[in-house]
């Protein structure tokens, strides 16, 4: 650690990078110690705490689950007229930092972990929110020890105030997710969610569901709203998800919604709409440029033609025509036998959407 510590004063470490380092290397240790006790692994018996539920005033529970820690209102196990399903989720205390903390208060807090008060091991600590830090034996769930630390503090990487929902207006608590950490609203009926981006910025607000009343499903009796997904915009069915139909929309079925569309994708209304063939355009998405394109398809296959948008511009890359299969397979390469024994197990159609996938 000494070493490491020179590191960071000469420049060539960030406190940060050291921390986390740290703070990985020790809790696994913690969790080494808790699986070599003597009686092995307790049934998980939900620890009892003093905190009321924000919901219905009944005491807060420490629960342990596979995704982590969380806390679940005492007043689940009632019958179901009483039954209370309220949780909140913990956030660890390593992303928990005092409000007014400097980068040598971070690194005391993380080396003076707190102590059970009832067997003296070291103590997890989750934020529970803005102003309370809950610290959980790290034997818990076998020792039912716990604090409740009051303070005001704040998520590192996230500076910014609490966001109100652009759906609702509730507050959206930070959450931490299987994709990351993201603003979840706190009006239950409300399924809002907003990332929290790398840069500590919260992202842009979703694009509404646009209705497509003219354009009717293909499988089932319904009519597709355009959508924005993490992956661009599609087609999905209204009743989506009762009824799962979706498809990737053509470029001219956007043209008449240019008004109800979100800004950000009007780009999309300048792409070509046809292909060099004059196949229709469709709206794909690349997940390795994490950029939205246009491609067309002949038989259900890619054709080959694509567009993408580069500096302003709609670029036309390949072609729909059919002589173009023909042509890749006699590739003007130095080692003929190569080429044609790596060529020869592919038909035309899966070669060019093997083209295609490299894009994807
Ligand atoms: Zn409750
Ligand atoms: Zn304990
Ligand atoms: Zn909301």
């Amino acid at each position: 650690m000494e070493e490491r510590l020179d590191e960071v004063a000469q420049g060539s470490l960030s406190w940060t990078d050291l921390l986390n380092e740290f703070y990985t290397e020790f809790s696994g240790t913690l969790v080494q110690a808790a699986n070599d006790g003597p009686d092995g692994m307790q049934p998980n018996d939900p620890t009892p705490t003093g905190i009321p539920c924000g919901d219905c005033g009944r005491p807060m529970q420490i629960r342990t689950a596979s995704t982590g820690v969380f806390m679940g209102c005492s007043g689940y196990s009632l019958p179901p007229k009483e039954r209370c399903k309220n949780t909140v989720n913990l956030i660890p205390g390593d992303e928990a930092i005092s409000v007014d903390a400097d980068d040598e208060a971070e690194s005391r807090l993380l080396l003076s972990k707190r102590r059970c008060g009832k067997c003296h091991t070291a103590m997890d600590s989750y934020l529970i929110d803005e102003s309370r830090k809950l610290h959980v034996c790290g034997s818990n769930p076998d020792c039912d020890g716990y604090e409740v630390e009051q303070g005001q503090f704040r998520i590192k990487g996230y500076d910014g105030p609490v966001i109100e929902c652009d759906k609702c207006g509730a507050d959206m608590q930070l959450k931490t997710g299987r994709f990351g950490k993201y603003f979840g609203c706190t009006e239950s009926s409300c399924t809002n969610t907003r990332k929290l981006l790398r840069s500590g910025e919260v992202a842009p607000p979703k694009m509404d569901p646009v209705p497509m009343p003219e354009l009717q499903c293909v499988k089932v009796e319904d009519h597709y709203v355009l959508r924005d997904g993490a992956s661009g915009i599609f087609l999905a069915a209204s009743q989506f998800p009762r009824h799962r139909e979706t498809r990737p929309p053509f470029v001219d079925e956007l043209l008449p919604h240019q008004a109800e569309i979100d800004p950000k994708h009007h780009y999309l209304f300048d792409a070509p709409r046809v292909d060099d063939q004059g196949n229709r355009s469709q709206i794909r998405y690349s997940r390795k440029t994490k950029e939205q394109y246009v491609m067309s398809e002949r038989d259900g296959k890619p054709s080959g033609w694509r567009a993408l948008f580069a500096d302003g511009l709609w670029v036309e890359e390949g072609t729909a025509k059919k002589a173009k299969a023909k042509r890749k397979a006699k590739p003007k390469t130095k080692s003929k036998a190569k080429a044609k024994a790596k060529a020869a197990p592919k038909s035309d159609a899966s070669e060019v959407s093997a083209a295609d996938e490299s894009v994807d």
